[in-house]
């Protein structure tokens, strides 16, 4: 039987906006099934009446690990066979390095980390029953590069790297595919954030970007797409800078 890309399912963290959102407007475009989590209800619900019946919205944190493999249970059995997991959700904390809390500190490696950790586990356990799957981590620049006042994320976007390869190793043979998306800096609320209060470092970023801008969500959905589909089924343990240029630029 040949591949098919044809009625697939999948999960994308963060689903309800910036970045995640775009994803899952690519993969709709592409009759993918896609369940989108997040706490936010009004986001999913708003992201709902714009994709319509395709898109499943899903109110849960990802915080609460502890709910992670009731949570996959129960989205199995209600929508079936899980083929892409898009690790999108995540939290940024803009402060000096001497400044961070053990606190705050954790939290950004809660969400990060151990609720990308525990969703893949569970995610992949149904994957390996079905032979195939598609799980793409989303990194950043702070993890190609020394980024400053961003330790946390840092530590957690490095982390996502590493643990793309070791995941890579392991499942592949089981037909899992497992990829990593290192976005340069992209215009949502989160890059708002840390950039528009802060003309220096924006006009950085611009400067070390050879294309001369920031990205669109939409770029990332696009190689979110790519990654997913069966187009990229001999690619695995990559990390794909989708950046303008800037992990190259001078
Ligand atoms: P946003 O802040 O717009 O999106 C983050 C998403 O994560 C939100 O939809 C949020 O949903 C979700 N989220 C956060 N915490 C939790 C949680 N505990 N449980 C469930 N969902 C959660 O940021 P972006 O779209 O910019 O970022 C998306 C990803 O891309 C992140 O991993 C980020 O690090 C990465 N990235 C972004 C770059 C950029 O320039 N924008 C550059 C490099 C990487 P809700 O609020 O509903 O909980």
């Amino acid at each position: 039987m040949p591949n098919t890309d044809q009625n697939k399912l999948a999960i994308v963290t963060g689903g309800g906006s910036g970045i995640g959102l775009a994803i899952t407007e690519k993969f709709i475009e592409h009759d993918i099934t896609t369940i989108i989590i997040g706490r936010d209800e009004k986001k999913l619900e708003a992201a709902k009446n714009r994709f319509g019946k395709l898109c499943k919205p899903v109110a849960f944190d990802l915080n609460e690990l502890s709910g992670i493999p009731d949570l996959i249970e129960k989205l199995s059995s209600e929508f079936g066979q899980i083929n892409i997991l898009v690790n999108n959700a995540g939290i940024n904390l803009k402060k000096e390095f001497t400044e961070v809390t053990d606190k705050e500190f954790q939290k950004i490696i809660l969400t990060n980390v151990s609720a990308m950790f525990a969703l893949s586990r569970e995610v992949s356990k149904k994957m390996i029953q079905n032979g195939k799957g598609s799980i793409i981590n989303i990194s950043s620049m702070a993890s190609q590069y020394g980024l400053p006042k961003v330790i946390a994320y840092t530590a957690s976007k490095s982390a996502i790297e590493g643990m793309t390869r070791a995941m890579a190793v392991e499942l592949s043979p089981k037909g899992i595919r497992v990829n990593c998306i290192a976005p340069g800096f992209i215009a949502t609320d989160m890059s708002a954030k840390a950039l528009n209060n802060d003309k220096e470092r924006k006009e950085r970023v611009l400067s070390r970007t050879p294309m001369g801008m920031l990205g669109e969500p939409s770029d990332i959905g696009d190689a979110a797409l790519f990654l997913a589909m069966d187009s990229a089924k001999y690619i695995t343990g990559v990390i794909l800078p989708v950046d303008g240029g800037n992990s190259v630029g001078f």
